[in-house]
């Protein structure tokens, strides 16, 4: 039985996180799609997809790519868009587990199988295209550009979508083909003339009676500056393919990448409007009019107040007229420009100094990411209200006037600010706001508030799953047991010396791994707090199973749990420093481990801080070298924070009888797609003794960390990436093997630690 009450608290969760539009399809209406890239291919018994939207603010497309498509400036935002559609994908699928069912939540964008694929004809073929769920979930039809279009943004939205078991209430379709009017500007204004060259006619996809129809365009050329980044304004080959894109390249460089000309110049006809002066596009009619020029002062005030709980340090909000009387014009940033909300987002102060670890990598990416959340919900904030929004991070021009006008900002705002840590970043609004500053203070700790229980209940709320608390020494001592087996491991580095698709090349260094206690971070280190994220099981249990041998889900699970920590532990560490605790967060704290390739760059592995996962309380070390915890299974990622304070530390768990599958296995040593087991090794922790196989890291390495080899998951993209590793790996044989890495998919390798993959604590097993 469908279940009305679950579909409306999944839709106002959505909602709450952000999205403007939220549609769910019953998966029935993809019985037609092919299975290697429908939903029904990763989860054949799921039973539906919640798609959820996020529209661009009207100023990125009316104000971005003035001038030329390259030159994006505002609509630069669609990175954050993606950005934060992942973070709506991933904690929709946490909402379902949670629920009582399974999910698979779908990235926004950057996973793809760039070309045919077995049966597949679809060239950038995704896991599932959000494209056509937005129009299975009634949210959209297709326009001519094959780009989706809602009745209240045109295509100015961008999409993604969860697959799931939960019985939701589908929504009613719209009818096809009364969106799209066929007013040309799309072919019109295509700057890679991928709607008249090259075009096989019109393709349709048909859902319970409704045809939907798009032109079927060659996606290389549309690709041509768009994806690749080649100049737009070139003389662009008649017939476009991959050898032609890679050629061109070579010979002409590239400059960067565009915004798309049919996305900028479409809207429907009942929303289209035009200003000539304002913009080349049509300008959108907006949902409201704004009554007065200065909003009420409730509006004003819920936009700092989200702004500096969402984790900025400073929002400035000033007058557009003031910073003109300063001799800086703001109007080719936004034409109807009245003010400027600036923001500043902070990273935790700085470990002291004398550690030796390496810190947590991918804060940057959060700062980054929070300081585009002020931003971007601020102008959509206040757009929903009639005025106009364009969030600006300091750079996305590089012609004036823009460009000037947006380094006047950033030198105003960075000497103000004073914090070369700080993302920095801005919103223009039409909005007549009342200049004013407001500043994060992290104070001290209550005394009624128990600092253990406190921390635990905050890390929950930012996002982790799992929270567990050892002492500084029980970590110490477990780790010094195993030192021997693991220090001085030899470690070969590999450098990219390529650029995107020019080459492959790496330069290669060996070091030797230095395992590390709390106390080379922290010489005062008395405690270690461990947050885990999980991994949706389901996006495990899918990897390169089912019609769709997809990969993309549990890629995506990979890089997006280590993200959540990293969120999590901005704010957390800010919060336990204002409480006067030293913190120093780390993703590998012995350094045991290594890091996997992953389309958005390296990220910790799975035996990334298994040793303080294990004494802080969250599970065993399984014989396979990985965590294995009572909850989530191997499932889980973990970040560990090194602190000055006494917390009393947690029971260890069932260190035992959470291996007890292990007895009498082996399947995650002989599933190694390079052997790299080597031996094995025993940690002991509070008097318990856990043996487990240990491997030759630049062996592991080479099909995980430089995803080398086609059955540790590359195979499953389409990649033609696959060199075994020799005898010897040496630095040499590194180097050779790099630059032999298939020239496309090289830059969005998906891997997955198959040993894991083969364990029965991870996934179902069916061989
Ligand atoms: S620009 Fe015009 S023709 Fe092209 S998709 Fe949009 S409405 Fe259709
Ligand atoms: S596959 Fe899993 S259960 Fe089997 S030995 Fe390895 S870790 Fe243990
Ligand atoms: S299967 Fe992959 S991750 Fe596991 S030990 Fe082998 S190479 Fe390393």
């Amino acid at each position: 039985m469908m279940d009305q009450r679950l579909t409306a608290l999944a839709k106002q969760k959505a909602f709450e996180l952000g999205a403007d539009l939220v549609g769910v399809g019953n998966i029935e209406r993809w019985s037609a799609a092919p299975p290697l890239m429908s939903p029904l291919g990763i989860m054949p018994d799921g039973r539906a997809v919640l798609v959820c939207a996020i529209h661009h603010t009207d100023a990125m497309i009316e104000v971005g790519g003035e001038g030329s498509p390259h030159e994006q400036g505002t609509y630069s935002y669609q990175y954050f868009m993606n950005s934060h559609l992942d973070v709506i994908s991933y904690t929709m699928s946490k909402f379902f587990e949670d629920m009582g069912y399974r999910a698979v939540p779908i990235t926004a964008s950057n996973i793809w199988r760039y070309r045919e694929y077995k049966d597949l004809k679809a060239t950038f073929a995704p896991d599932m295209s959000h494209i056509y769920a937005s129009v299975a979930a009634g949210l959209t039809e297709l326009g001519f550009s094959g780009l989706a279009m809602s009745p209240e943004f045109g295509p100015r939205n961008r999409f993604v979508s969860i697959i799931t078991d939960a019985p939701l209430v589908p929504d009613p379709l719209l009818p096809g083909g009364t969106l799209c009017d066929n007013c040309g500007q799309c072919k019109k204004h295509c700057a890679t003339e991928a709607f008249t060259k090259e075009v096989q006619g019109e393709v349709a996809i048909e859902i319970e009676g409704h045809k939907y129809s798009r032109c079927d365009k060659n996606l290389w050329r549309c690709a041509w500056s768009e994806h690749f980044g080649l100049d737009c304004e070139a003389d662009i080959p008649e017939k476009v393919d991959e050898p032609v894109i890679l050629d061109k390249i070579k010979e002409l460089g590239m400059r960067g990448g565009t915004m798309g000309c049919c996305l900028k110049f479409c809207l429907p006809r009942d929303k289209r409007s035009w200003d000539k002066e304002y913009s080349s596009a049509p300008i959108r009619k907006k949902g409201a009019v704004p009554a007065r020029p200065n909003p009420d002062r409730g509006v004003q005030e819920s936009i700092l107040s989200n702004a500096l709980s969402n984790g900025a340090d400073i929002v400035s909000v000033q007058s557009a007229a003031d910073w003109a009387a300063m001799g800086y014009d703001l109007k080719p940033l936004l034409p109807d420009v009245k003010s400027i909300v600036l923001f500043a987002v902070k990273t935790p102060a700085p470990a002291p100094a004398g550690g030796t670890g390496e810190k947590l990598t991918g804060l940057s990416h959060s700062t980054g990411y929070v300081m585009n959340k002020c931003a971007f919900y601020t102008a959509a904030a206040l757009e929903k209200l009639g005025y106009s929004g364009a969030p600006y991070f300091m750079g996305g021009l590089k012609q004036d006037p823009g460009k000037t006008a947006i380094e006047n900002v950033k030198k105003v705002w960075t000497a103000a600010v004073n914090d070369p840590s700080a993302a920095l970043g801005f919103t223009l609004t039409s909005a007549e706001l009342t200049p004013t500053e407001r500043r994060s203070v992290y104070g001290a700790k209550p005394a009624a508030l128990n600092s253990k229980d406190t921390i635990r209940k905050l890390a929950l709320e930012l996002g982790a799953d799992v929270v567990g608390f050892s002492s500084a020494k029980r970590l110490t001592d477990a780790i010094n047991s195993v030192r021997g087996a693991l220090d001085g491991e030899r470690i070969l580095n590999a450098r990219e010396t390529g650029s995107l698709w020019l080459n492959s090349l790496a330069e290669i260094t060996e070091s030797q791994r230095q395992v590390h206690v709390p106390a080379d971070y922290l010489a005062s280190a008395k405690s270690v707090i461990v947050l885990g994220v999980r991994i949706p099981k389901e996006s495990s249990d899918c990897l390169g199973r089912h019609g769709a041998e997809a990969i993309g889900p549990y890629a995506f699970a990979q890089h997006q749990s280590h993200r959540t920590l990293g969120n999590a532990i901005l704010t957390l560490n800010k919060v336990l420093q204002g409480w006067g605790m030293t913190c120093v967060a780390v993703n590998d704290l012995a350094n045991t481990g290594s890091v996997i390739s992953n389309p958005r760059g390296a990220f910790p592995n799975i035996f990334a801080n298994r040793v303080a996962a294990l004494c802080a309380g969250l599970g065993t070390i399984t014989k396979g070298g990985f965590v294995n915890n009572p909850q989530f299974g191997t499932n889980l990622r973990y970040v560990a924070i090194i602190t000055d304070a006494e917390l009393p530390e947690d029971a260890l768990a069932d260190i035992h009888g959470l291996r007890s599958k292990c007895e009498g296995c082996d399947r995650c040593l002989t599933h190694c797609t390079v052997k790299a087991y080597k031996g094995e090794a025993a940690v002991q922790v509070d008097g318990h003794r856990l043996k487990f196989g240990i491997v030759e890291q630049a062996r592991c390495d080479w099909a995980l960390r430089y995803g080398l080899i086609a059955d540790e998951g590359q195979k499953w993209t389409g990649s033609k990436t696959d060199v075994q590793p020799p005898e010897t790996i040496t630095k040499e044989a590194l180097a050779e093997a790099l630059a032999k890495r298939d020239p496309i998919l090289r830059i969005r390798p998906c891997v997955a630690e198959m040993c894991a993959m083969a364990c029965p604590y991870t996934r179902s097993q069916v061989d």
